[in-house]
């Protein structure tokens, strides 16, 4: 094997979440993102977010790595699955605690959907912060109570603390010439958003943050529709003090109305075009010339 001289060995990922099928967004996701790591001879990683306890199905992941192997996938090293890296999320989430920046949160969805004043920010409602107001004493007797909780971080003191942050921004299309821009973060504009669910034990934002770093991760493409997480991922790294990754946002593959890619959309699975007899080495090809069997990029990468 040949190693890269490059001053940063770079490494790119794709993380899909086994809650069904792949679609062909999400083929040309990953082939842009090995492309990128193929063409700078870094590595290409695969992980699976399937700690998402409701809507992660076992049997989804054989389908994906079938899905991505006929596309003309392939990934160095091993699969990384979230659900085996658990510890890690939990040693942060003390980590988080012991600065006093986390408090359990009991509310119910509708709960919270009943506090009507909720702004919304870019990711939906902003929680309105009635946990973050009850005393240590209740939290700690709810909490021996057995009640269910979240665990979210108090933004306004973890901005505070993180002070002021910018993440790098590389542009779509790639451009292996391109100079990073500096991008500025307003995590704050999401609320006290969720670092451990009650039905999972790390949200996706924390997960992620943790996996790209443990993997080494120097750039992260997905789509522009997760740009306003990747603020809340520079806010976890700046407090966590792990390394941050250049950021590439694409765009998503929308239907023709205008929507978001879905099943109305005709045979759009991969595994719907295989099935149908696609010739994988012509839909790759396809794809990376921005052509699609079903569908238009549209919104600003
Ligand atoms: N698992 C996430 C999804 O399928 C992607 C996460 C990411 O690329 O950061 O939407």
């Amino acid at each position: 094997m040949t190693q890269s001289t490059a001053p940063q060995h770079l490494v790119s990922r794709f993380a899909p979440s086994p809650t069904g099928r792949l679609h062909v967004g999400h083929g040309w996701s990953a082939l842009m993102a090995m492309d990128l790591a193929r063409a700078a001879g870094g590595a290409f990683r695969l992980r699976i977010e399937d700690i998402d306890g409701t809507r992660s199905r076992p049997e989804h992941v054989d389908g994906i790595v079938e899905d991505l192997r006929w596309l003309g996938v392939a990934w160095d090293g091993p699969i990384i699955f979230q659900s085996q890296r658990l510890a890690d999320y939990d040693a942060a989430l003390d980590q988080l605690r012991a600065m006093d920046l986390l408090y359990p949160c009991f509310c119910t969805r509708a709960d919270i959907q009943a506090s009507l004043t909720a702004p919304h920010g870019p990711e939906g409602p902003v929680y309105p912060g009635t946990c973050r107001a009850l005393p240590n004493a209740e939290r700690t007797q709810r909490i021996a109570a057995g009640m269910p909780h979240a665990w979210r971080i108090d933004m306004q003191a973890a901005v505070a603390r993180a002070g002021t942050l910018r993440w790098a921004a590389l542009p779509y299309p790639i451009d292996p010439d391109a100079h990073a821009i500096d991008s500025p973060a307003d995590p704050a504009a999401a609320g006290d958003v969720v670092l451990a669910r009650k039905d999972a034990p790390a949200s996706y934002h924390l997960s992620c943050t943790l996996d790209d770093a443990a993997m080494g991760v120097t750039h992260v493409l997905r789509g522009n529709d997760l740009r306003a997480a990747t603020d809340i991922h520079r806010l976890l790294q700046a407090l966590l003090d792990l390394p941050n990754p250049a950021y590439i946002h694409h765009p998503l593959l929308l239907g023709a109305d205008g929507k978001r890619l879905a099943k109305r959309d005709g045979a759009i699975a991969l595994a719907e075009l295989r099935g149908a007899g696609m010739d994988p080495q012509r839909l790759a090809d396809d794809l990376r010339a921005g052509r699609f069997p079903v569908g238009i990029t549209a919104g600003a990468a």
